[in-house]
């Protein structure tokens, strides 16, 4: 039995999450439970599944839990953080969103437990530290994202200087296609309607401007310790294959699945088993094909700038990362356009210079300058 706390349990992969814990009632237990705002939905989980500690960031929903609630319900972001630490867990699945995740997988890591990481800012901002938290104190990172997650299953055990490179896909967003001209018109109804994964609303952004790929390059670099020019990006509209590894001999191992972030989650749960499962399975026939192709950069600004972000190094991914937050919630609330929103972020990257060295302080603070900066150069461009 692996007892897991589940940070982000109301979002998208937090019901991911709750399924595969439902799947799996003999193997896993769930023993406590986050997220933000939605106590109600939090409080049916923690009920579902007879956990007795919850926690919600914002105290006006925690203080409605108390009332309905009659377990231990924790507040802000020490209540989330506690969690991460909980004895009673052995696996933290960190379903967090943004910037906030950072804190429960620094506390989840120094607490020596396995992390099933979903929120892949931590390791874009603190993938240099989070390696050497792990190291310290004897945790360890399984990614929960699909391509990361693929790319753990081609390199399983093999020697890091057999891999010539990596190949991590990406669908492509809703604007593979779109006329390029009429980009900068897209609407937030636009953006938010994914071809192939249904997601929460900032990460379904950042696949279309490919920051979230960009994202992934920088997961990677820190995750399986292989430098940037042998990361590649394919667009695959099909999102089938996952992750690919290119070995020194020519030969390529791909992971296959159907786009189904349950797949990855349980991967990260039961590694170095394999469940079986009821998950969709794949039917290659009646796919018939699967398409690759190069990315264009005009469609894909992310990837530029996180590659930028990388060579840079130091604070520039927090940079990278708090600017693009800030940038998506303007565009999604309707005060910047969508060809704006990447647009302001490299124009905070470029202003930025690194501090080193890197440290949770300095992060901390090179987060708070860059979302101040990019709302300081939006506020002129935001329509009234
Ligand atoms: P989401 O917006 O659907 O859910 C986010 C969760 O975090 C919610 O439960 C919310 O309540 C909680 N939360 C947000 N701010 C909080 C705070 N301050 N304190 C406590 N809880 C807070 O997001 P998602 O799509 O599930 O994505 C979660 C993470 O997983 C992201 O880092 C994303 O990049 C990554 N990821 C998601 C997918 C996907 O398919 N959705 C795929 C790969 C990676
Ligand atoms: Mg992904």
């Amino acid at each position: 039995m692996i007892r897991v706390a589940l940070l982000g349990a109301t979002g998208s992969i937090g019901a991911s999450a709750l399924a595969i814990a439902r799947e799996f009632r003999d193997r896993i237990r769930l023993v406590s439970l986050a997220a933000g705002s939605k106590d109600e939905a939090l409080v049916a989980a923690a009920e579902e599944f007879g956990v007795s500690r919850i926690a919600l960031g914002d105290p006006a929903a925690a203080s409605r839990a108390r009332r309905s609630f009659r377990g231990e319900v924790g507040e802000g972001i020490p209540g989330v953080d506690a969690l991460a630490s909980d004895p009673e867990a052995d696996v933290v699945v960190n379903a967090l969103v943004g910037s906030a995740g950072l804190d429960a997988t620094v506390t989840a890591l120094r607490s020596g437990k396995r992390v099933a990481l979903a929120n892949k800012e931590s390791v874009v901002v603190a993938g240099e530290l989070l390696a050497a938290l792990a190291e310290r104190h004897g945790g360890r990172i399984l990614p929960v994202d699909s391509e990361h997650g693929g790319l753990h299953q081609c390199l399983l055990e093999r020697d890091p200087a057999s891999v010539r490179r990596v190949i991590l896909t990406a669908s492509g967003g809703p604007f593979l296609r779109r006329d390029l001209a009429t980009l900068g018109r897209a609407t937030p109804e636009e953006v938010l309607r994914h071809p192939t994964w249904s997601m929460g609303a900032r990460i379904t952004v950042d696949s279309a401007t490919l920051v979230n790929k960009g994202f992934e390059i920088i997961e990677a670099r820190w995750l399986f310790g292989i430098e940037p020019a042998r990361i590649e990006v394919l667009i695959h509209p099909q999102s089938i294959a996952h992750g690919l590894v290119e070995f020194i001999d020519g030969s390529v191992i791909a992971q296959l699945s159907c786009p189904d972030m349950r797949l990855p989650l349980l991967y990260a749960l039961s590694f170095p088993e394999r469940w079986e499962s009821s998950l969709p399975r794949l039917d290659l026939a009646r796919l018939g094909s699967l398409e690759f192709e190069t990315p264009e950069p005009a469609r894909s600004p992310g990837l530029a700038l996180a590659r930028r972000a990388l060579e840079r190094g130091g604070t520039t991914p927090a940079v990278l990362n708090a600017a693009d937050e800030e940038a998506v919630r303007l565009f999604l609330q309707g005060s910047i356009g969508f060809t704006d929103l990447t647009r302001l972020v490299d124009e905070v990257l470029e202003e930025h210079v690194p501090a080193g060295p890197l440290s949770l302080e300095s992060i901390a603070a090179a987060d708070r300058w860059a979302r101040a900066r990019l709302a300081d150069l939006a506020a002129p461009r935001a329509r009234r």
